[in-house]
């Protein structure tokens, strides 16, 4: 009892999502959901039509041929018969139309998920992106987002069809014998059972195999992958992610073919049952006709009628199992759009300060990733006055590059805070925070777009054809390698485009510092600006650096000491703490880790 019970509660929280579906149908193209449901009313009610005009004119034909004097007149017989090509001329028609509304009305329903996955793509913290469980839910809402809202517009459609059709044949059937509709309902009942039960076993199986799929995603993406293309072929190592790809999916396979086949097997035992219901109820219509009970014409009709009854059960069952397995889509994709971003901005935000007058502070800040154990960031106390340069170094994974990250608010620190001007950060609106801010990562990204435009990124409310793009290449020393190229400024970066054309890294580097450069921040965090430029790219770019930032406030990451010590005061930092602060000579003084590591770095030059 109590299992029956819920397995009645699932089922009615499915239905719940069934109204979702709706919802998500409608909401995005209520237009066509209109006209579908309209030629979905015609479609049932028109085989009505043609069943009766067969009756008629089976009716018409025996009692002619039965009439005595042999009179046997075709006109009424002909009229009835052009009637059922109308019928079924309407049918057609409504068919044809019917598909090209169901197509459009899939393609809008799938580019609004698609919109909606995106948005909120965009918005979730950058939290949710290190935890695995959010790739699965984003890779289950994204796997099925080209083809659930498809299936949900079919199974929707093929519902309203088969209740509005089977709504109206059970009249009939009912009308004829009530023993006859309860045949009908005990013969599919079996089918009803094999669907649903078949329907868990794949949602749970779907639940399951997301990881497995994921990693064969992943295997197939770095066989794929320009990024990987290299060391693929260096180390050999195709063979290798080929065969883990192989056999993922097919162990995938597998499971799917298994499923597949039970059910086929099922299925095949509810069928049987189906067919004998079908014969035994025409066996007894046939004996009613034959006892004079019914007409030829009456017999055919509920033939047709109980045959058509079983087609719309059979239709309404695999239109409610394809809902129940779009169920999966819904609640992953519901789950996906219900995650709420933990960076957000308070109701009434703070206005920013314009200018910065005192600079950025850092009081007592400690910080752990999300889901992670480790404290990357101890009782930091740092100062970054307005105006001016301050330089962070440490050894890799000191938590250099988590402190930008910080300031941007891509995360919130665990306890302390920073405070711009004395306000805290969690004070503005997030966007307005970030609009003041420029930062330029290690891994900064290569738009695979023109370079104008890769330049133009920085600042997007600017003109794409504004001529301080080319002001910040020159200013980085991007200028030159971007005139080279057989479109200048508009030459389409990057090989994976037509035309496009490669940088060299060092290239994109500066290219990436332009893009910083164009933007209006007033504070710009470089990490690693120069990592990959030649010595004298990276001399030009430092010797220009004061004019290059116009009076805005800077942190640089970086190992190099010759670009470290130009600024006006550097942070060391070891293993998440501050160890030592202060200008280059004062630390060279000092005599302490600063002074070593820039000893050690001066003597490999010398
Ligand atoms: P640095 O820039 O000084 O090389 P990072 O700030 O990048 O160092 O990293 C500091 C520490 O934080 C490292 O130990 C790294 O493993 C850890 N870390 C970095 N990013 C993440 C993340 N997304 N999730 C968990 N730990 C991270």
């Amino acid at each position: 009892m109590t299992t029956l019970l819920s397995v009645i509660r699932n089922r009615l929280r499915g239905l719940r999502n069934l109204n979702r579906a709706f919802m998500l149908v409608w909401g995005s193209a209520p237009g066509w959901t209109v006209a579908g449901t309209a030629l979905v009313i015609v479609q049932s009610v028109v085989p009505l039509a043609s069943m009766y005009l067969m009756k008629l004119i089976v009716d018409g034909v025996t009692g002619a041929i039965a009439a005595p004097g042999g009179v046997r007149s075709f006109a009424g017989i002909g009229g009835l018969v052009a009637l059922a090509a109308a019928a079924a001329f309407v049918s057609a028609l409504c068919r044809s139309f019917a598909g090209i509304v169901r197509e459009t009305q899939a393609q809008v329903v799938t580019d609004h998920v698609a919109d909606i996955i995106h948005e909120k793509s965009v918005a979730a913290d950058l939290a949710f992106y290190d935890n695995p469980a959010f790739h699965d839910t984003l890779h289950r809402a994204q796997q099925e987002a080209p083809f659930r809202p498809v299936s949900i517009v079919a199974s929707l459609t093929q519902l309203c069809n088969g209740g509005l059709s089977f709504i109206a044949v059970a009249g009939l059937l009912i009308y004829l014998h009530w023993a006859i509709a309860l045949v009908l309902l005990v013969a599919l009942a079996p089918g009803i059972i094999v669907r649903i039960k078949y329907s868990d076993m794949i949602y749970a199986w779907q639940q399951k195999r997301t990881k497995t799929e994921r990693k064969a995603h992943y295997f197939h993406w770095v066989l794929t992958d320009g990024a990987h293309a290299r060391e693929l072929r260096l180390f050999g190592l195709g063979c290798l992610f080929i065969g883990w790809y192989r056999n993922l999916s097919a162990q995938l396979r597998k499971e799917r073919l298994g499923l597949g086949s039970r059910r086929a097997v099922f299925e095949l035992a509810t069928q049987t049952l189906g067919i004998v219901a079908l014969f035994g109820t025409f066996a007894f219509i046939a004996g009613r006709t034959l006892s004079g009970a019914m007409t030829l014409g009456d017999m055919v009709l509920y033939y047709q009628a109980f045959q058509r009854a079983q087609g719309c059960l059979q239709e309404i069952l695999s239109s409610l199992a394809g809902l129940y397995e779009d169920n999966l889509f819904l609640s992953n994709f519901y789950a996906f759009l219900d995650l709420k971003p933990e960076v957000t901005a308070p109701p009434r935000p703070a206005a920013l300060p314009e200018p910065l007058q005192q600079g950025i502070v850092f009081s007592r800040v400690s910080f752990r990733y999300p889901g992670s154990a480790k404290t990357v960031l101890q009782d930091i106390d740092l100062c970054i006055p307005a105006g001016k340069v301050v330089a962070l170094v440490g050894e890799n994974g000191s938590g250099k590059t988590t402190l930008a990250k910080l300031l941007c608010r891509f995360y919130d620190p665990e306890s302390g805070e920073i405070t711009l001007d004395g306000i805290d950060l969690r004070r503005f609106d997030v966007q307005a925070l970030r609009k003041k801010l420029t930062v330029i990562f290690q891994d900064y990204m290569h738009y695979h777009l023109t370079a104008r435009e890769n330049i133009w990124l920085g600042n997007i409310e600017r003109e794409p054809a504004d001529p301080r793009i080319v002001v910040a290449a020159e200013q980085t020393g991007a200028a030159e390698a971007l005139r080279r190229l057989d479109r200048g400024f508009d030459t389409q970066l990057g090989r994976l485009f037509e035309d496009g054309q490669e940088l060299s890294i060092g290239e994109w580097q500066k290219l990436a510092l332009a893009r910083a450069f164009f933007s209006d921040a007033r504070v710009i965090i470089l990490d690693e600006p120069t990592s990959s430029m030649d010595a004298r790219a990276e001399h030009e770019v430092f010797t220009a650096f004061r004019r290059l930032l116009d009076g805005r406030t800077a942190v640089l990451i970086s190992h190099r000491f010759s670009t470290v010590r130009m600024a006006d005061c550097i942070y060391v930092l070891e293993q998440g703490r501050i160890l030592e602060h202060g200008s280059h000579d004062e630390l060279v003084r000092r005599g302490g880790k600063y002074a070593s590591l820039f000893d050690l770095q001066a003597r490999h030059y010398k």
